[in-house]
């Protein structure tokens, strides 16, 4: 069975390449019937944050990313590593060393003297521990071969060959006895049985290392994919305003998960031309061998017009659902949500599809929403300013009579005498549905004129049109 997993360090938001990792680990589980585990590497105790875990859970279940069983703590593993890192020892693949601090740093001058990058030297490698000083402090080292090659077979990298004369002794045991990252990943990954171990290209020398450790316990080797760290539109590396972001933000922005999902997706995988997929249909076309060797380009456009689609497809009352999961997240949100009792949230799920049609994110659809939630007299924006003339509160001075007798109240019957009031008056339909609309919504841009007129009701249209009619 294919087991996957999510390895985040609770040490900041969930970003978005992190929250990228974690769908493919989740498309592939589901894919292959399998399951996705989830790992939180917090053994850097300084960085790691319990706000840091919550965000990463928070994120994922608002993508809609789940993960079999509880999550679990790499740091409460350390005895169990610790125990491994002696395993080591004792079968020959790994040793103390006592080198100190200054003869690190002699090693490191003489490095950079000499113009070659630093590295250990092996002056313990074969030493005997009995030639140190007693309760000197030592480091665990792994005993790498100095010779011959460690290849890695990687889904998307291909296979890729490193020097193990490259991959130095390197340390998996701290002085202070703390495991490193590389021998806790492949102790956890080993005891979780991890088949597929699926992330960040960054880590794909880490792969060479950790498949000595493997090597070293007799352990099988999972299957990698490393796949290449996502870029800005201008192919640099991802910038802050280029869109590496936490998940959160996202989320701020008025992005629906579906689009997030299905746009994460695209992000270095792909399924022939297709740009819009089900998450069903994710999850049965997903696999790494159509994941891309080069870096995907987040495109912010890209993600808009796709969460634009989202929203014309979402039923109204989810995006009524979700602008009210939305608001407490956002500025002014609070004082929003506590307008929207029963009946403005019935005028709000009338006003959406007109709303929607107009709207790219929930953060659009909000603002557009506003000439609901908006208090007599209206404060016009400055188009709406503008369309109000002396002629133009002449025009609606002369159509509210008409309206008036509109009953029942409807956007057809509005529409009516509307029209009418205009062939009558021999304006153009525009010269009198411009002026409605900066009336009743305060703005330049709005839904369809006659269902903003059906949405606010007709004692409410009546009144904001009598406050602008000359
Ligand atoms: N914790 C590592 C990271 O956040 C991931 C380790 C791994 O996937 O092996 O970069």
């Amino acid at each position: 069975p294919v087991i996957t997993r999510f390895a985040p360090s609770p040490t900041g938001f969930l970003h978005i390449g992190g929250a990228r990792t974690a769908l493919f680990n989740w498309l592939y589980a589901k894919a292959n019937g399998g399951r996705m585990l989830l790992r939180i590497e917090d053994t850097d105790r300084e960085r790691s944050t319990d706000a840091a875990v919550a965000a990463i859970l928070d994120g994922l279940t608002w993508l809609g990313i789940d993960w079999d069983g509880e999550a679990i703590s790499q740091y409460e593993r350390a005895d169990r590593h610790r125990e491994v890192a002696e395993a080591l020892i004792a079968s020959g693949h790994a040793y103390r060393c006592y080198t100190t601090p200054e003869e690190l740093a002699e090693m490191r001058e003489k490095a950079r003297a000499e113009g070659r990058p630093p590295r250990y030297d092996g002056r313990w490698r074969d030493r005997d521990a009995s030639e140190a000083p007693a309760d000197a402090p030592f480091v665990v080292r792994i005993k790498a071969p100095l010779d011959g090659d460690t290849v890695v077979e990687d889904h998307v990298q291909g296979r890729v060959t490193f020097p193990n004369k490259d991959l130095d002794d390197f340390v998996v045991l701290r002085s202070d006895g703390s495991p490193t990252y590389m021998l806790s990943v492949v102790v956890d990954d080993h005891d979780m049985e991890i088949t597929h171990i699926i992330r960040g290209d960054d880590h794909l020398t880490n792969a060479a290392r950790q498949t000595l450790i493997y090597r070293a316990m007799g352990w099988d080797v999972p299957e990698f994919a490393h796949i290449p760290l996502i870029h800005g539109p201008d192919g640099a590396k991802l910038s802050k305003r280029h869109g590496a972001l936490g998940v959160d933000a996202y989320r701020e922005m008025g992005y629906l998960p579906a689009a997030m999902r299905n746009y994460l997706a695209r992000l270095g995988w792909s399924h022939g031309d297709d740009e819009i997929f089900s998450t069903e249909e994710m999850v049965s076309w997903f696999g790494l061998e159509a994941i891309g060797k080069s870096p995907a380009r987040f495109d912010f456009a890209k993600l808009e017009n796709l969460n634009g689609h989202y929203m014309r497809t979402t039923d109204d009352g989810d995006l009524l659902n979700a602008i009210v999961d939305l608001l407490p997240h956002l500025e002014g949100g609070p004082a929003l949500a506590a307008k929207l009792d029963e009946a403005t949230k019935a005028q709000l799920l009338a006003a959406m599809p007109g709303l929607k049609e107009r709207a790219k994110t929930l953060l659009e659809l909000i603002d557009g929403s506003q000439f609901l939630f908006a208090e007599r007299p209206l404060d016009l924006d400055d188009k709406a300013a503008k369309i109000l003339s002396d002629e133009a509160r002449d025009v609606l001075a002369g159509l509210v009579p008409e309206l008036e007798s509109v009953e029942p109240w409807s956007a057809e019957g509005c529409e009516a005498v509307v029209r009418a009031f205009a062939e009558r008056e021999e304006l153009k339909l525009g010269k009198v549905a411009q002026p409605l609309r900066a009336a009743l919504t305060g703005r330049g841009t709005s839904p369809g004129i006659f269902d903003v007129l059906a949405v606010l009701g007709k004692e409410e249209s009546l009144l904001r049109l009598r406050d602008q009619a000359a």
